[in-house]
Order: structure tokens, then sequence, then C-alpha cells
């Protein structure tokens, strides 16, 4: 008799379980949502959030404000010291372009987010923009490379810089061989016959 009961028993709770199961799916049919279907749906992004970096390169001084205070080293920057002939033109900020940048890398592996590199930006060209999506298999895909230049005008930059320093290191030498070969105050005729 017993062995019955406990049958009827074990239904009964089988069937109250199903019911309780069923009536919390049914409640939750007519709530809201709270997930969503991504990457078909999105919740939008908050304006202080933290993604990947951008550098409006065209309005970059390269200042390197941004290289020193990163704590991680990510940025890598080179410069090259403008021409008499070049005009680079006005950044933003009303400052004068004074160097071309051959290279400006924002290796994003690396990166920590900690957003320090957009403040000190004097003309507000390096900004976290809002994507977030942008993994990928290959290591070296994350290194962000903002440089307008192509490399054959890079090639011809380094060149002439190259001459360039080359002809500052000839006249300095020039000028030290002339200023060694001139008399001293104390040296030659001057400081004779007394
Ligand atoms: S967000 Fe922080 S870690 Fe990333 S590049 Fe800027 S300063 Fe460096
Ligand atoms: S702080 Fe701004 S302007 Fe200066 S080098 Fe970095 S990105 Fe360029």
């Amino acid at each position: 008799m017993q062995s019955v009961n406990q049958y009827f028993l074990n239904i009964y709770i089988a069937i109250k379980s199903v019911l309780i199961g069923m009536s919390i799916t049914f409640r939750h049919l007519f709530t809201k949502s709270v997930t969503v279907q991504y990457p078909r749906e999105r919740l939008p992004i908050p304006g202080t959030s933290r993604n990947l970096l951008l550098n409006k390169i065209e309005d970059c001084i390269g200042c390197d404000q941004c290289v020193r205070v990163c704590p991680v080293n990510c940025i890598t920057m080179d410069t090259i010291k403008v021409f008499p002939e070049d005009d680079l033109g006005l950044a933003s900020d009303g400052s004068k372009k004074r160097l071309w940048l051959p290279r400006f890398d924002i290796d994003m592996a690396k990166c920590c987010y900690c957003g320090l590199c957009t403040y000190p930006c004097p003309t507000e060209c390096l900004i976290m923009t809002d994507e977030y999506e942008y993994a990928t298999y290959e290591r070296n895909d994350l290194v962000f490379k903002f440089t307008d230049l192509d490399p054959i005008q890079i090639a011809e930059l380094k060149e002439k810089d190259h001459i360039r320093s080359m002809e500052k290191e000839k006249k300095k030498l020039e000028t030290a061989k002339q200023a060694a070969a001139k008399p001293g105050k104390n040296g030659g005729k001057s400081g004779e016959g007394t």
C-alpha cells in the first residue's frame, strides 16, 4: 500500500514541478527581454567607453606627448623635421606642422585602454573610437599604422634627412677646423714680445 502511495506522490511531485517551470516560462513570455541578440542587435556604447584608438594623422603635430605618457610603450612614432621647401600647413589648434610622420603605430595588443594618451594631445587628434570588434588571429594585425606617407615617400624623406645630417656634420667639422686654425687670445703674435 505504501509503495502505491509513493507512486502517486512521485507523479504529483513531477506534475507540480513541470507546472511551476511552465508558469515561470509563461510569465517571462510577457516581460521585457534583458539580453540582446548580438551581433544582430547591439546595446548603445557609453560615451566614456574605451575602445580602438584612432589618430587623425592629418592633424597630428608629432609632439610626442602621447608616446611619453603611455605606461606600456605601445605607441611608436618616428619624425623627420621639415625641409625649408616643405609646407605642411597648420593643425587644428593653429600650430604650424613642423614634422613629417613616417611612422605612427599603436600596438593595440599591448594597450591597456587607460586612455592617458588622449588627454595631453594638443590637437585632439588621438581619440577613442566606438570600435571594439577587432579580434584577429594574427598578432601583427593589432598594430595599427596611421602614417599617411607611402613607402616611397618615406624612403625619399629618410634619404634627404640623412644627407642633411651629413652636411650638418661636415659644417660642424669645418667650423671646428677653422676655429682651431685661428690664433687664440693669448696665442700667435698678439701673445708675443711682452
Ligand atoms: S590607452 Fe593607455 S595603454 Fe593604450 S595607447 Fe593610450 S596610453 Fe597607451
Ligand atoms: S599627442 Fe597628439 S599631436 Fe602629439 S604626437 Fe600624439 S597624437 Fe600627435
